[in-house]
């Protein structure tokens, strides 16, 4: 028997494709559906209460019997008009609603009260930081819309729930402008943080107010025409967007690669597998044959409509970023971090009004406290850290009453007690030490306990005085100046400082 073997070329697979397709340039588009945070539905007057027991929350309006009629949320309208000014677009003239026409199991009325060729607002723009550069991306459209019932499929049969049912719904669309899945990630993350800064909605991807489709194409670097795209859907986090378009991106990279041709589809992220899964093809997608809707009438804005919600509007995140560059000469870094959440930035500059050195409390704020926030799961408006006992800890860092190395734990112990700092430090005795002898004392205990580490620093080991400032550290508590000790250490083992 004669063996032949065959040497094949390795089949491109990954981040392999994806370095092979250097040459291929990502393309992606963004449809982002906001549930706003109105008291009633969109277009009747049912609670719009989160969790509660399933059709709890319906009329005949919501479950689409025949003959009744929608009347329009104004306060639906209004936090949509704020979203609009918010990204900078233009707002129509005219106010019209279309019916976009489908069959399905959670759309009792068999359409959806939407908006087709007039949308709310058109031509917005998005500034994201990629690094340390800034780029646009336009808003193509926002439009008004009603959410639909939810289905919940079982074994042999599904079952529905139309809490959801007339859910005011906003839908947000960019142009195809992003050419990355972090930039992706970076738009939902800008987005994001307007929409809280204006409290339009909860903007939560896990229980849905916030739901996002991405689109992706990819094309030949330099090359005007866009490539097919595909659509994905079911991310259920922004880190789950950005995974779902890396995959896709590479998948088609791989598909062009091999010859192949990418078929416009919308696919499903798996979030388990981490890939997308075909879900249906462009020879399915409906026609939805919109036609205006006759039981909503076309109206105006009026001026003071719009100048009250523009006055509504608070400072946002960018122009906020900007001036705490400016004002506080924070990094840009720093500033980003800190605007991306309206609550901290206010934390932050009450603090700043108490204290005078904004870099400290950035430091602070972006480090242990962001630290805890995290590790403890709450938010800092929860945080049991009055901005006054901040400030006053950071005073005593500056005026040598204690060092850095107990404010750490003398910050966590006033979150712990909601304590007044110096009280804090006087009860528990963390005063630095200041008394020269003790100091002295210490450091050449620890330099006769220790004697290989005190040779290795004579015989030219730097690293070994680190060692040896730790143990001191040790002994005193945290409560040594780590700079003296480290100078002390020095000159009694080189007589140098
Ligand atoms: P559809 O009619 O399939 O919904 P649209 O043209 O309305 O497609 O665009 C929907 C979204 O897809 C928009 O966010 C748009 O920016 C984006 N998009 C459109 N074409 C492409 C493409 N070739 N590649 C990537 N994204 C695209
Ligand atoms: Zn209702
Ligand atoms: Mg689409």
């Amino acid at each position: 028997m004669t063996f032949l073997y065959v040497i094949a070329r390795p089949r491109l697979v990954g981040a392999e494709a994806i370095s092979k397709s250097m040459s291929y340039e990502i393309v992606i588009g963004l449809e982002v559906h906001l549930q706003l945070n109105t008291k009633s539905k969109v277009f009747c007057g049912c609670s719009t209460n989160f969790g509660s027991a399933p059709n709890t929350q319906t009329c005949p309006v919501c479950l689409g019997f025949p003959g009744s009629l929608p009347v329009l949320n104004r306060q639906a309208l209004e936090l949509g008009a704020k979203v609009a000014i918010a990204l900078n677009c233009q707002i129509a003239k005219e106010i019209r609603f279309d019916r976009k026409n489908y069959f399905y199991p959670d759309l009792p009325k068999d359409y959806q009260i939407s908006q087709f060729d007039q949308p709310l607002a058109q031509r917005g723009i998005l500034n994201i930081i990629t690094g340390e550069s800034e780029k646009k991306i336009k808003i193509r459209r926002v439009h008004l819309e009603e959410d639909t019932g939810k289905l919940f499929h079982q074994k042999d049969h599904s079952l529905i729930d139309f809490n959801r049912s007339g859910m005011p719904l906003l839908e947000i669309v960019s142009e195809p402008d992003m050419n990355s899945p972090e930039e992706a990630y970076l738009y939902l993350t800008a987005l994001k943080s307007i929409l809280e800064y204006i409290d339009v909605s909860d903007c939560n991807m896990e229980e849905g107010s916030l739901r996002c489709d991405a689109n992706i194409s990819i094309r030949k670097k330099g090359d005007n025409a866009l490539g097919t795209k595909t659509e994905i859907k079911n991310m259920n986090s922004f880190k789950g967007v950005k995974l779902a378009l890396e995959y896709e991106s590479k998948r088609q990279a791989e598909l062009l690669e091999g010859g192949k041709k990418i078929i416009q589809e919308t696919r499903l992220y798996n979030t388990e597998k981490c890939v997308t899964e075909p879900m249906r093809s462009k020879e399915e997608a409906h026609d939805y044959r919109y036609f205006p809707e006759p039981d909503l009438v076309p109206f105006d804005f009026e001026e003071s409509f719009l100048e009250k919600i523009h006055k509504g509007i608070p400072e946002l995140p960018e122009p906020k970023r900007n001036r705490f560059i400016k004002d506080y000469r924070l990094s840009n870094y720093d500033s980003a971090v800190i605007v991306s959440d309206k609550d901290t930035a206010d934390y932050f500059e009450k603090c700043a009004g108490l204290y005078g050195n904004p870099k400290a409390i950035a430091n602070w704020l972006t480090g242990d406290v962001f630290a805890y926030m995290k590790e403890n799961n709450v938010l800092i408006k929860d945080l049991n850290l009055k901005p006054e006992h901040l400030s006053d800890m950071l005073k005593m860092i500056d005026s040598g009453v204690i060092t850095g190395k107990i404010a750490k734990t003398l910050l966590i112990e006033i979150i712990a007690t909601g304590a007044d700092p110096r009280r804090l430090v006087k009860e528990k005795g963390l005063e630095q030490i200041s008394d020269v002898s003790l100091l002295e004392a210490t450091t050449s205990q620890v330099i006769r306990e220790n004697p290989k580490s005190a040779e290795d620093f004579k015989n030219g080991k730097e690293n070994a005085i680190m060692f040896l400032v730790g143990k001191v550290m040790q002994q005193t508590k945290g409560r040594a100046d780590p700079n003296k000790v480290n100078e002390m250490l020095r000159e009694k083992l080189k007589g140098v400082k």
